[in-house]
């Protein structure tokens, strides 16, 4: 009887893990689990509320940025797949192999799904653990990071994003996209990405994209980004 009831506790306990580790991969902030019930891809949930990241990023911004055009890509993307070899990929296999508006798609639904969950309310500071000391190790100081991520940012023609990178052996890099480019097309795994298409700053600081990048590092959750290292 005890054997068939700790069994029993064990078959129960196995389950809930299973449905545990099931809602947190639909959680996932690569969002590589597509809705059970419709099969599609959906954006990462905003972990805070669309006036929280103020005045760093308005309210407005937030809803358009985030409700409209991080929409717009995960809804073309669920279009496009639809009848190719993608149907029943995973975003970041479709990152890595695809092309055109497939990729462009894909790669801006992981972008924002990576970029939204980077931020909190009352966040900045500077990151803590092996990704501070990477990070000094690498570029000298945290400030010289800063410094030297803001200006490729600044630096980048046109629409695109501006990344901190880490290679198979932990070394990190910044890396400069254009459009939808993600670091894992060269074989890269991201960390942080600013994005530097002026949907994401433009209502609130015009054309100083400077300035908006200068802000961005107040809103940082380096929990959530120093797990990703
Ligand atoms: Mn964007």
């Amino acid at each position: 009887m005890k054997a068939i009831r700790s069994s029993l506790l064990a078959v129960i306990f196995a389950a809930s893990a299973v449905m545990c580790s099931n809602s947190n991969a639909a959680n996932n902030e690569n969002n590589n689990f597509k809705n059970k019930e419709t099969m599609k891809f959906e954006k990462v949930a905003l972990p805070y509320a669309t006036d929280a990241l103020e005045p760093v990023i308005s309210k407005t911004t937030v809803e358009l940025h985030y409700g409209k055009h991080h929409q717009a890509y995960v809804d073309n993307l669920n279009k496009l797949i639809v009848g190719t070899e993608f149907e029943n990929a995973d975003l970041e296999t479709i990152v890595k192999k695809s092309s055109g508006a497939i990729f462009n798609n894909a790669g801006q639904t992981l972008n924002h799904n990576l970029y939204f969950t980077s931020f909190k309310p009352n966040g900045g500071g500077e990151p803590k653990g092996k990704l501070a000391e990477a990070i000094k190790s690498q570029f000298g100081s945290f400030d010289k990071f800063k410094e030297e991520f803001s200006a490729a940012g600044v630096s980048l023609f046109g629409s695109g994003w501006v990344w901190l990178a880490k290679d198979a052996s932990g070394k990190l890099s910044i890396e400069k996209d254009s459009n939808a480019g993600n670091p894992l097309t060269k074989g890269l795994t991201p960390i942080l990405g600013f994005d530097v298409w002026e949907h994401s700053y433009y209502l609130d600081y015009q054309n100083r994209r400077a300035d908006h990048l200068k802000e961005l590092w107040k809103i940082i959750d380096w929990d959530v980004v120093g797990s990703r290292y």
